[in-house]
């Protein structure tokens, strides 16, 4: 069953959203190499919490902190830690997502410190397209696999690889609702879009091979061959008009090429 919400429904996931957003961009601006990702993880907890909202992974299948912070090979899911400090050259995902009013917004984006050669720049770059070219196929009337082939084909033209072992998935008053997504796939197959539902979007995409698996630590996400990987993801409504962005304070993000 693939819910789709009010427009009430939905105005608890902007305020949710647009929460992600100022974390987002706290993150842009404050984050350096030296800084390790526990400090990192308390000051958004406390900056959520301050906003009246509870972040929603804390606790979630026992995920023991606010943000996933995952470092150049690790692709998702990585724990915060004291004893991990950012260095010069790394990159960064961050993935969190927060509750207001019962609903949930899940985003995440991916971050260089300081300055990294032009591939990987590349890396973030054409993932963070293939998330917006995603989102302008979230409208009424287009089916659930134009999404992953939106990101496939953009990913594959760049002779990078999507994770096929994350999907993204349908969000509301749980974290993951259905419908599942992948990140690549045929188009035109699967379900008919339509306004009302709410889509998280969670591309993941290496510099290598595709491959996964988990660390010890049962969570973290690494590719199977070290390379780099990045992730970028936003909460999603489908309006009459289009796509509206819940996790950007405009409901946009920039166009590819725009
Ligand atoms: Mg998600």
């Amino acid at each position: 069953m693939i819910e789709r919400k009010s427009p009430r429904e939905v105005a608890h996931m902007r305020s949710a959203g647009h929460i992600l957003a100022d974390v987002i961009d706290r993150l842009r601006e404050r984050v350096k190499a030296g800084m390790t990702t526990l400090e990192i993880d308390e000051d958004i907890e406390h900056f959520i919490v301050k906003q009246k909202a509870r972040p929603a992974f804390k606790g979630y299948r026992g995920f023991p902190a606010t943000v996933c912070i995952s470092i150049n090979e690790e692709v998702v899911h990585g724990i915060p830690s004291p004893r991990r400090r950012l260095k010069e050259g790394d990159i960064v995902g961050f993935d969190l997502g927060c509750i207001v009013e019962g609903y949930y917004a899940d985003c995440a984006f991916t971050m260089a410190i300081g300055d990294v050669p032009a591939p990987v720049q590349k890396l973030l770059d054409v993932t963070r397209e293939s998330l917006e070219l995603a989102i302008e196929e979230c409208r009424p009337g287009r089916r659930l696999s134009d999404l992953g082939h939106a990101v496939q084909r953009h990913v594959e033209a760049h002779g990078l690889s999507v994770v096929r072992a994350f999907v993204g998935h349908g969000i509301g008053r749980r974290l993951h609702e259905e419908p599942q997504i992948p990140n690549f796939g045929d188009p035109g197959r699967g379900l008919q879009l339509a306004p009302g539902m709410v889509f998280a979007l969670e591309p993941m995409v290496t510099m290598g091979s595709w491959e996964v698996r988990i660390l010890d630590d049962g969570w973290t996400a690494v590719t199977e061959d070290g390379s780099l990987a990045a992730h970028f993801e936003h909460t999603v409504a489908i309006t009459e008009d289009g796509p509206e962005v819940l996790t950007s304070r405009t409901g946009r993000v920039a166009r590819v090429g725009a």
